[in-house]
């Protein structure tokens, strides 16, 4: 059986004590159990490097919430793929919700970030998903084929060669931080259709993960991760809890 992933969005919370403690206390919890999954955090980007220097995570991968669209060079503010290398970081995010529809970060932006991380041989969890309104329309399906395709447009070949560096996140916009969840029903269509898009666009030739993520809690964890097609999770508020997060890699 493939490896789950299990991945935990901090977004912008806490403090340099409190997730060096939580970095700590998930380390810990990790070399006592012997999960097979695979396991990630992703800190706030100023905290990675204090988390690396002040423990041991062979079994704990790190990620980054963001990574900048351009190589190193003239641009305020922004942090490169080359960097997170240079960290030893992982993974990265991109295309979280927050980043699409707050920071209004685009498709062509998105896709280029993923080139910078595939060009640093740094592994991408890429999010999908449709908001309340587009739900309500019943426009989920157009909306993520929309999304994944503008990815493979400027992608497609790195994802071909390198498919383990992709993995596609499905979070319902309406989903996070909500309390809401989709029925059984819907994420067994939704993660048949995510599955077969990306079939249809590289010819069967790539198996992608897909995770699921939106209020992800210890209590829905087993029965979501019963899905077809569902290869692991990302969890944001209940990541900020150590028991709360290990509880999850537990059902599973
Ligand atoms: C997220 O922001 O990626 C997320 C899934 O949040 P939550 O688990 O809090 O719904």
């Amino acid at each position: 059986m493939s490896k789950k992933i299990i991945a935990g969005n901090w977004k912008q919370n806490g403090s340099l004590k409190t997730s060096v403690k939580l970095s700590k206390d998930i380390s810990y919890a990790l070399k006592k159990n012997n999960f097979k999954h695979e396991i990630i955090i992703f800190p706030p980007t100023l905290y990675l490097y204090p988390i690396i220097t002040n423990q041991k995570h062979e079994k704990l991968k790190l990620g980054s919430q963001n990574v900048s669209s351009f190589n190193n060079g003239a641009y305020t503010g922004e942090i490169s793929a080359s960097m997170l290398k240079d960290l030893k970081m992982n993974y990265c995010l991109v295309g979280h919700s927050e980043r699409r529809h707050i920071l209004n970060e685009e498709d062509a932006v998105l896709s280029d970030k993923v080139s910078r991380l595939y060009e640093n041989n740094l592994k991408v969890i890429y999010c999908i998903g449709e908001t309340l309104e587009q739900y309500k329309n019943k426009e989920t399906k157009t909306i993520l084929k929309n999304q994944i395709r503008a990815l493979f447009k400027k992608n497609k070949l790195n994802i071909v060669s390198k498919p383990r560096n992709l993995i596609l996140a499905y979070e319902p916009v309406w989903a996070i931080g909500t309390g809401l969840i989709p029925t059984d029903k819907e994420l067994t269509n939704t993660f048949n259709f995510i599955y077969k898009t990306i079939n249809s666009l590289t010819n069967n030739k790539s198996s992608l993960k897909i995770l699921y993520g939106g209020s992800v809690t210890p209590d829905n964890a087993f029965m979501l991760m019963k899905t077809k097609h569902m290869d692991g999770l990302l969890i944001g508020g209940a990541s900020l809890n150590a028991k709360k997060f290990i509880d999850i890699c537990s059902t599973i």
